[in-house]
């Protein structure tokens, strides 16, 4: 009896696994009952079921639509066809219209009366992705501000910067640093101090206009700003705007020399970034316009507009301030 069909049927029909199996033109002989199931949950099924489906030609409608795990699962099972044997895994996402879901996809190779077939195992990993995604959302999260840290800043830069070249799009990056902060941690202690950066990072917060906007803090009392597709003269009165926001806060710095209150001072900086320059070259021309910012008086903004779109090196970040046009 255990050796029956019957019986390894009811066996695969009981992994919540869902299980296909394919011959070498990709047709689809046998199907487990998650299979079904999760077909029929989600729509996928034609009105006769799995009979006649071919798993390549779904994997390729994927791909062609230009989904990059559609490729990935067709080039990973065509290679294993190609070869003849091993096994070929890919984690892929699935979303539904309002459900997080990831799964993972084996293919095994194996022969049954001298013809080729392929197992495919497709497995849920979705709780493993949730833990996953919170963590790396955690560790790229400021623990005092709550806002973006330093890392999460670069990663963003770096694929900003990556899709401006593509695009030939501008990229504006202000440094915001806050005034004599170290008179405020003096003068009111650690404590008043944390707060203070707490409440200037609502304030970036609250200013962020469009979701393709960035912000973060760069480190100690110093945050950042990134403007992809904008220029300095798209932006300046966004980042004069942040500047009054944290004047308006009102946070007592009795004894800075520029005023009472809690002031910042900027640098803002544009480049249309080039294949074979770095992203560095955006910060160091925003830090110098910041130490401009801060030479003339503290409690402004200092930018500079982009270089010209067909430049072949960046501008050098310390050109003097007024040699902007
Ligand atoms: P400037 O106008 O030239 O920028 O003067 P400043 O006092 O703001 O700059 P300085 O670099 O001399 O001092 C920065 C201070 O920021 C010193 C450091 O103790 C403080 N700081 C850095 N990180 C934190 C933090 O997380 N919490 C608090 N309370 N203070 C911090
Ligand atoms: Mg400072
Ligand atoms: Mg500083």
């Amino acid at each position: 009896m255990i050796d029956s069909y019957g019986f390894l049927k009811l066996t695969i029909d009981s992994l919540s696994e869902q299980i296909v199996v394919m011959d070498s033109t990709g047709l689809i002989r046998f199907v487990n009952q998650a299979w079904v199931d999760f077909g029929l949950e989600n729509g996928c099924m034609t009105p006769v079921g799995w009979d006649g489906v071919n798993y390549l030609r779904v994997c390729e409608a994927a791909a062609a639509t230009g989904d990059g795990f559609g490729v990935s699962a067709l080039h990973g099972i065509r290679r294993l066809m190609a070869d003849g044997c091993g096994t070929f895994t890919l984690e892929y996402p699935c979303h539904g219209p309002n459900v997080f879901r990831w799964f993972m996809m084996t293919v095994k190779h194996f022969k049954h009366l001298d013809e080729n077939f392929y197992l495919v195992t497709h497995r849920d990993i979705t709780k493993r992705k949730q833990a996953e995604e919170a963590v790396s959302q955690l560790a790229r999260l400021d623990g005092l501000t709550n806002i973006p840290n330093r890392r999460a800043f670069n990663d963003f830069l770096d694929s900003e910067w990556s899709r401006s070249i593509r695009q030939g799009q501008p990229l504006s990056l202000a440094l915001i640093d806050i005034d004599h902060f170290k008179l405020v941690n003096d003068t009111y202690g650690h404590q008043r101090g944390d707060e203070c950066l707490e409440r200037v990072a609502e304030v970036l917060r609250a200013h962020r206009k469009r979701p393709s906007d960035f912000f973060a803090r760069y480190g100690g009392e110093e945050f950042v700003y990134v403007f992809g597709g904008s220029t300095s003269e798209d932006v300046h009165l966004v980042v004069q705007q942040l500047l009054s926001g944290i004047r308006e806060l009102a946070l007592p710095n009795v004894k800075s020399p520029v005023g009472r209150f809690v002031t910042a001072s900027a640098g803002l900086a544009t480049l249309y970034p080039k294949a074979g320059w770095k992203p560095n070259a955006l910060i160091e021309a925003a830090d110098a316009l910041l130490y401009e910012a801060k030479s003339l008086g503290r409690n402004q903004l200092a930018w500079r507009a982009a270089n010209h779109p067909h430049a072949e090196t960046p501008p050098k970040a310390n050109l003097p301030i007024d040699a902007r046009p």
